[in-house]
């Protein structure tokens, strides 16, 4: 347990404000503090505050370091819970935090949610009127506010410095920290400016956060702000609840309109590699009665911002946009990003499917893929005039290339990328890991490109071999000669995609060689030549073609009432637009669901949603709990459950195998018993178990658990995560547990919320 003297004593400080007690009130609380300790205590401001019962990975460290008074540089992926690292002490603390973020479109948004959450916080920055902005001010210089965001520019303000002198600052947060390096994506010399916060201030505590992690960025922060000693906080950049998909791109269109439909009602971003396809699919989209519009760098400043500012109110849910979109969008519900184009590097690619699913709930990331794509990107990055500027854009789409081929888990290529190596081995949340990848027999369409690759002398690029194999009569086939040879037009019922792509599966295995430059040739390796000479067979996989159904964690079990969940999202809506803020500063996605599973019928249970806080509760207990009060009546549902009351027609007959279970379950015998027993695999075993409670069998799992305090654990992991899927629960709670007994307490809490007719 974590306990400094110094945190309490202002922990003790900010307790008389929060709570309103007197001192000696104090005394029995920090008595009581001592005994409970300082993470129950945290909890209670968290919970207090933010309505959420646990703290995501590294947050309590970060914390409990700033406050402490010690800097602390926090880099976590997006979605990692950034803000929280701050706002927390911010309350904590009993003087003024100030927050410097580059994003003067977000600030609003982010206030509005402190406000929601009761929390007084306000902005300063070029859009406000003059009179809001000295009203703000004098809420600072009062001492009334907890949390205040200015935009860097703001420090270069003649006064803005005095005025900041004479405040009672706490703490200084320095959020996107990673616009102060000239070395980030995303360099703001304003950024600049912040040295003079140190100067200024130098005994408040600096907090720097960013989702950029490489050594040079971070070397910069910690120079350009003069943290010295900070303490470095880098978290873990998987992302547990994002699926990672590839899928060959043929017919885009009818490709993408399945994904969507596959969403329905969730946001999405579709990511184009130029501005003028962005329109062409959102106007396709729109066709089809999908609401979506474009967003790129050649609209108007007017129509783009509103575009954006309706993607974020529901308004619209889907938005179709070059990578010029993104960096201002804090919208946590975003479920689906799409590469309809391929993108230009891995770092590009992880920041705009980081987008999806910041609320921790499971959400897909799918990119298109074609070799045609790439000769795009080539044919421009041929364009470019620097050596070194040329090479390194090749290299960074050669690893695109990859990722699109890849043969091995996707998420651990990203990880491993961003230097972070990968004990498991499947990680069941790419196509790759679940199986959604075929294999296909490719001896005799290897052999024909090999051949073609010799005969023509090793001199050409895939494109030209899928030529002679197809029998094109393009202009280079003809002057070479190569409709003469005899490999010329045997694969003449391929498309050439297909077999370009081909060619660069045998790339990845190794039996063919690219030679890099500008117009990269193949040729054969020696593994290529044993394969030729030896006449092995040859197995590759490929993506499966898209099927009608989508994405696989999200459709797994919504373990919710779906329409509950929709009525309850209007009912959100409706507040939104009233309030004019959007509608996840109401409440989020992950409460919505809750709430649609355990259908909370009084303040109490409703006070136990994850996101209620107190201000949240007083605000908002009434209309919500009335919502769900009427669909239970309506449904006369018990309550607690999602289904009707009438029993579910068993799927399994009498007699049929996992009576058979059920039957060596009541024995009490354990699931590696039973499994050898009838000679089946333990996931068979329990996914009889699975079907058994789902047909309301009543078997008696207690004895298969494991004890109470791995199933509490178990049972928050679920909570905070969200969803039913393993995986985010396994990852956050590490090793230690197994699937296996993360799988009987998700069964036995699916028992639990069954109504008992
Ligand atoms: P980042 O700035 O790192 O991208 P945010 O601070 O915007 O991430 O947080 C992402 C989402 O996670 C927000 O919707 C936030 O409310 C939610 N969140 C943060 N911390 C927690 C927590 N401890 N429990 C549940 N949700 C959290
Ligand atoms: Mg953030
Ligand atoms: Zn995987």
């Amino acid at each position: 347990m974590q306990r400094s003297g110094t945190v309490v004593a202002r922990l003790t400080a900010t307790f008389r404000q929060l709570y309103n007690v007197d001192a000696r009130a104090i005394i029995v609380m920090v008595r009581a503090w001592r005994t409970v300790g300082y993470n129950r205590l945290m909890l209670d401001l968290l919970k207090r505050h933010f309505g959420y019962d646990s703290f995501r990975p590294l947050q309590e460290e970060v914390i409990t370091n700033v406050l402490a008074g010690r800097d602390s540089l926090v880099v976590m992926p997006t979605g990692g819970g950034k803000s929280l690292c701050y706002q927390l002490p911010a309350l904590a603390f009993g003087g003024l935090t100030l927050v410097v973020s580059p994003l003067i479109a977000l600030m609003k948004d982010q206030v509005d949610s402190l406000k929601a959450n009761g929390i007084a916080a306000e902005f300063i920055n070029s859009t406000l009127k003059a009179s809001e902005s000295r009203r703000v001010h004098q809420m600072a210089s009062q001492g009334q506010l907890k949390v205040l965001y200015v935009a860097p520019e703001r420090l270069a303000v003649s006064g803005f410095r005095d005025f900041l002198g004479g405040l009672d600052l706490s703490l200084v947060a320095v959020d996107e920290a990673h616009c102060i390096s000239e070395w980030g994506h995303d360099f703001r010399p304003d950024y600049r400016n912040l040295k003079v916060l140190r100067q200024d201030f130098p005994t408040v505590p600096v907090i720097a956060l960013t989702a950029t992690a490489t050594e040079k960025v971070r070397r910069d922060i910690t120079d350009e702000l003069d943290l010295p000693n900070a303490e470095t906080f880098l978290a873990s950049f998987d992302r547990p609840n994002l699926t990672y998909r590839v899928q060959n791109k043929r017919d885009p269109r009818a490709m993408l309109s399945r994904l969507i439909r596959g969403h329905r009602g969730e946001s999405a971003i579709v990511y184009c590699f130029s501005r003028k396809d962005t329109e062409a699919v959102a106007e396709g989209l729109s066709d089809q009665g999908v609401r979506a519009l474009s967003y790129h760098a050649g609209l108007d400043a007017a129509v783009r911002s509103e575009n954006q500012e309706r993607f974020i109110r529901d308004e619209v849910r889907v938005i179709v946009a070059t990578i010029a979109f993104g960096m201002g969008i804090d919208k946590p519900d975003i479920r689906l990003v799409v590469h309809y184009d391929m993108p230009k590097s891995i770092e590009g690619y992880y920041q705009e499917t980081g987008r999806a699913g910041r609320d921790g709930l499971p959400s897909e990331c799918v990119l298109f893929y074609s070799e045609a794509d790439r000769f795009k990107h080539d044919f421009f990055i041929k364009q470019i005039e620097d050596d070194g500027q040329r090479d390194t854009a090749h290299r960074k789409l050669e690893k695109v290339t990859q990722f699109g081929q890849l043969q091995i888990c996707r998420r651990r290529f990203l990880l491993e990328y961003f230097g972070e190596a990968r004990a498991e081995e499947n990680c069941g949340g790419c196509d790759i890991c679940v199986g959604d990848v075929e294999e296909f027999e490719a001896t005799e369409i290897a052999q024909k490109i090999l051949s073609t690759v010799v005969r023509t002398g090793q001199r050409f690029g895939a494109k030209h071999v899928a030529e002679v194999l197809r029998g094109a009569k393009t202009k280079q086939v003809l002057s070479n000669g190569h409709d003469q040879l005899s490999v010329y037009g045997v694969a003449s019922d391929m498309a050439g995609e297909e077999i370009k792509q081909i060619a660069s599966l045998l790339v990845s295995r190794g039996l063919l060689a690219k030679q890099a430059g500008d117009y990269p040739t193949l040729a054969v390796t020696e593994d290529g030549w044993t394969f030729l000479r030896s006449r092995q067979s040859l197995t590759l996989t490929r993506p499966k073609p898209p099927e009608p159904a989508f994405g696989y964690v999200v459709a797994a079990d919504a373990g919710y009432n779906r329409r509950l969940f929709d009525q309850l999202r209007d009912l959100r809506k409706s507040i939104a637009i009233d309030k004019g803020v959007p509608a996840y500063v109401v409440f989020g996605d992950v409460s919505l669901q809750q709430m649609a599973r355990v259908m909370p019928r009084d303040r109490e249970s409703f006070s136990q949603i994850s996101g209620v806080g107190a201000a949240k509760l007083e605000e908002y207990a009434t209309p919500f709990i009335s919502v769900i009060g009427d669909h239970v009546r309506l449904h006369g549902l018990d309550g607690r459950d999602q289904r009707p009351k009438a029993p579910r027609p068993r799927r399994t007959s009498p007699g049929s195998t996992s009576d058979e279970t059920s039957k060596l379950v009541r024995q009490k015998m354990s699931i590696s018993e039973i499994a050898q027993r009838r000679g089946l695999r333990s996931s068979t075993v329990l996914r009889h178990l699975e079907q058994l409670v789902a047909d309301r069998e009543r078997i008696d799992l207690g004895y298969l658990l494991p004890d109470q305090e791995r199933i509490s654990a178990i049972t928050r992991a679920f909570q905070v995560t969200g969803g039913t899927g393993l995986s985010p629960v396994r990852e956050m709670l590490g090793e230690e547990y197994t699937y296996r007994e993360i799988r009987l307490v998700r069964l036995a809490l699916a028992q639990e919320f069954q109504p008992a007719g």
